[in-house]
């Protein structure tokens, strides 16, 4: 049974989907005038896992995540550089997806692009002026929050808070402070559509409300991102579509707690972010991903240098644990149960990590080869699983001199390496124990064997 946290109702949830056969799940995705920083790759990270963990409980999931490549940002970027929107746009579009793809997550089903859902966005927007509930002033459309009754349930928010929450802007052509643009005029160089109200462009909650439901269905059953979208942008996205349809909209909101760095939230504004792109120069796609999934998603996780070198060296040990699975593992999958209780239970990636690392412990103690063989599938299963240890452990280690230029990463990975060397030598696989001393060689180090053990030490 998998148990959700629902923000809608302020707690964790047995999720029970409305067609057992088939999930719908629709997580926000980027606005595609930068790279991607390590904060937004939190959210994709930790919804790619959900979306692993339905595809594997439900027989056919649908997973949507937007991109967002009609926004004030990118043609403000667009101004900016002197290179055109589109150019932006498809560039980022395509470095976002090699940066996912570095990371380990799946694509999704679709990933429908804003602009090219231009007609949705007017039609919706015309039946809320139909029903009563949007306005036309000065060229605008506003979405009139106090038709909503219901407007506010999401964030639970009093008045005033969402005033002066974030991304409420004051203008003269509102009735209410709160309400929203569904759709602006353009004009000059900026681009824009027709519309029944004029040349213009959707506002920006329009989107996810006319693409959820083209894919989804007007209700569904989850809906994702970090919580800050909490307000204005989902409240505003179920108030659109609530009364659109007149129906609910989502069944379980979930939303991951803030990446943060020295305190502070990782935010392009603020300036302290480090995009997907430069961390992959210094550690490998899995090792982000361990970083990543070590603290539970609700929490905030404090990102730090000593706590990506605590993830590769926890990768180091799985992997040098990992060694003891067959080569040729035509075998089934074998997940553990336990690490599957884990992950069911609102995605405690922590504890589902911690389970990984107890078999890695059992497969170290063990006196049986068979065992440690059976244990070190399922340990490489499991793993696989949440879209880590996929590498055959060889592999993984040759990489990973060039994946830790820093010279402490060397150094926790040469322990790892004369720790693998060890057991090969022990196994009595010389061939290995060469290979491996060989390897650290070409990379400028070597390895002395003294009483009290293997020592290396750095070639000028
Ligand atoms: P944006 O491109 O700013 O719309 O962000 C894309 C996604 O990343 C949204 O789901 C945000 O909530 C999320 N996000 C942005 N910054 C952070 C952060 N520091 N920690 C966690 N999630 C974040
Ligand atoms: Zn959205």
């Amino acid at each position: 049974m998998l148990q959700i946290y629902n923000t809608l109702t302020h707690q964790k949830e047995t999720f029970l989907p409305l067609d057992a056969h088939h999930v719908g799940l629709y997580v926000c995705g980027p606005t595609v005038y930068d790279y991607a920083h390590l904060g937004n790759a939190r959210v994709y990270v930790i919804f790619d896992i959900l979306n692993r963990l339905l595809n594997y409980i439900y027989p056919t999931v649908t997973y949507v995540r937007n991109i967002t490549d009609i926004d004030d940002k990118i043609i403000q970027a667009s101004l900016t550089s002197g290179n055109s929107i589109s150019e932006i746009t498809e560039r980022t579009t395509q470095a976002f997806q090699e940066d996912m793809k570095s990371l380990g997550n799946v694509s999704p089903t679709y990933e429908p692009k804003a602009t090219e859902h231009i007609p949705e966005m007017i039609k919706m927007i015309q039946t809320l002026i139909e029903k009563g509930h949007a306005y036309e002033a000065e060229g605008h459309v506003l979405f009139q929050v106090t038709s909503d009754p219901s407007y506010g349930s999401l964030s639970r928010q009093g008045l005033e808070d969402m005033i002066s929450g974030a991304r409420v802007e004051i203008a003269p052509y509102k009735k209410d402070p709160r309400d929203f643009i569904l759709w602006k005029p353009s004009t000059g160089d900026i681009p824009g559509w027709q519309s029944p109200w004029g040349l213009g462009r959707p506002g920006w909650h329009i989107e996810c409300s006319a693409m959820s439901s083209k894919y989804l269905g007007e209700t569904f059953d989850i809906h994702a991102g970090g919580q800050d979208l909490i307000f204005p942008h989902h409240e505003n996205e179920q108030a659109q579509s609530t009364c659109c349809s007149n129906k609910p909209f989502v069944r379980y909101w979930m939303h991951n707690g803030y990446l943060i760095v020295n305190g502070e939230k990782m935010s392009k504004s603020l300036g302290n972010f480090l995009t997907v792109r430069d961390l992959l120069k210094k550690a490998s796609g899995d090792v982000l991903r361990y970083g990543l999934l070590s603290v539970h998603y609700r929490q905030p996780l404090d990102w730090t240098d000593a706590g990506l070198l605590q993830a590769q060296n926890s990768l180091c040990r799985l992997y040098t644990a990992m060694r003891h699975a067959p080569k040729e593992d035509a075998a089934s999958p074998d997940l553990n149960k336990e690490f599957l209780s884990a992950l069911a239970d609102d995605l405690n990636t922590p504890l589902a990590l911690h389970i990984l690392h107890g078999l890695a412990s059992d497969i170290n103690k063990s006196s049986s080869e068979k065992e440690k063989a059976v244990l070190a599938h399922q340990l490489k299963s499991s793993g696989a699983f949440i879209g880590l240890l996929t590498e055959d452990p060889d592999v993984w280690f040759q990489k990973s001199p060039k994946n830790c230029s820093e010279k402490a990463l060397e150094g926790l990975h040469i322990e790892c390496q004369i720790e693998a060397r060890n057991k090969a030598r022990q196994e009595r696989d010389f061939k290995e124990a060469d290979r491996i001393r060989d390897h650290l060689l070409e990379a400028g180090i070597a390895l002395e064997d003294a009483p009290s053990g293997t020592l290396w030490r750095r070639l000028k």
